[in-house]
């Protein structure tokens, strides 16, 4: 069911997308990982280069998802086997940066995305690609983890070794490993010689360099209708960021029980339905995406500030659509719909 809401995401954002790509220097390949359908266009890249950095960047997304995944065993399941206990231990290099980056994003927004809480997600059963649990997890235990409040500020990373204060710290890099991941892709991208390139990962994309004459159009899916709500304008080099109700969920008494914990409750974020995010870096947009759909209608600007991201659309559970005047200009909603907007205050 994820992977067909992910195509079918995939396949809109083609669609719109599809005006600044007749151009013919373009190259296109698709292959799947993190979950998703991946698919990789390059511009103007010679034919033989661009078929072997796509298959390197394939093999790269493989390997970064098998060594970030927090529940097949592997170095991150290592990793948070040890980290319940107060020691001291060093950290694979390849992941050390990776943790860093997600304590940081981490404590930027004031612990909405909150990278430490895989016990909560694993005891909502979002923790894998099996279907979810189907009914509520026991509530004491919810109301226990969110007691004992595992944060990225009860980790310590000294050189290379890393100890946690808190035992129930077991990190879940779910929230932003695909945005990072499309980052490290970017680096080799460039390291390998191709300058102009789009990674669009589902519907989160990254481009870098030149992408034809016009800008890059991305379709954003409607949180509550088939189809697109509106599309969105990127330029230069950006990412483009989706959190949503609707990508994984349940429903018990017709309530939606969706994978984005709120780690004050230990409970699904309620106040929101979608949120995207443009930023520079992929990873800063997808945790951003996330901490701002935990935050909501009445908060999403203060943690935006703190992250430093400034072009977000928050659509709340009444279909209020929140944006910040940055992002207005971007964004084109499809005809017939007329939603009701609230505009910020610029955010710098
Ligand atoms: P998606 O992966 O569907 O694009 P997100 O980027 O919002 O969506 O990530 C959701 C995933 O992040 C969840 O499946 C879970 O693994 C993890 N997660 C859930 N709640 C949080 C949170 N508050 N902070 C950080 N990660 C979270
Ligand atoms: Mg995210």
């Amino acid at each position: 069911m994820m992977v067909v809401r992910r195509l079918l995401t995939l396949l809109l954002v083609l669609v719109s997308g599809a005006c600044s790509d007749h151009n013919s220097r373009a190259y296109h390949d698709q292959f799947f990982a993190f979950g998703t359908l991946i698919d990789v266009t390059f511009y103007d890249a010679a034919p033989d280069l661009a078929d072997q950095a796509s298959a390197i960047i394939a093999s790269d997304f493989h390997s970064l998802h098998r060594e970030w995944h927090a529940w097949q065993p592997g170095p991150l399941t290592a990793i948070n086997a040890r980290l319940v206990q107060p020691e001291a231990f060093t950290v694979d290099p390849d992941l050390l940066p990776v943790i860093q980056e997600a304590n940081r994003l981490a404590r930027l927004s004031g612990g909405l995305f909150n990278p430490t809480i895989g016990r909560l997600v694993a005891l909502w059963g979002f923790h894998d690609n099996a279907l979810p649990l189907g009914t509520l997890p026991d509530r004491e235990a919810v109301a226990a983890l969110v007691a004992q409040a595992p944060s990225a500020e009860d980790v310590v990373i000294r050189d290379s070794m890393i100890s946690s204060r808190n035992p129930a710290v077991q990190y879940d890099l779910g929230g932003f490993a695909k945005g990072y991941a499309i980052d490290r892709i970017m680096d080799r991208l460039r390291s390998l010689g191709i300058e102009n390139a789009i990674v669009n990962a589902g519907g989160d994309l990254r481009a870098i360099g030149r992408h034809g004459n016009r800008p890059w159009r991305v379709g954003i899916r409607h949180p509550r209708q088939e189809g697109i709500l509106a599309s969105i304008e990127i330029e230069g080099d950006a990412s483009i960021f989706t959190s949503g109700d609707y990508e994984r969920f349940f429903e018990v008494d017709g309530a939606r029980q969706h994978h984005i914990i709120d780690p004050r409750s230990g409970y699904p974020a309620a106040l929101s339905t979608s949120v995207t995010v443009i930023h520079g870096t992929a990873a800063t947009a997808d945790a951003a995406a996330t901490a701002l759909f935990v935050a909501g209608p009445a908060q999403w600007t203060g943690v935006a500030r703190r992250m430093g991201v400034e072009l977000i659309m928050l659509i709340d559970t009444d279909g209020i659509i929140h944006m910040t005047p940055g992002m207005q200009h971007r964004v084109r909603f499809e005809p017939g719909t007329n939603p009701e907007l609230k505009i910020s205050e610029p955010l710098s």
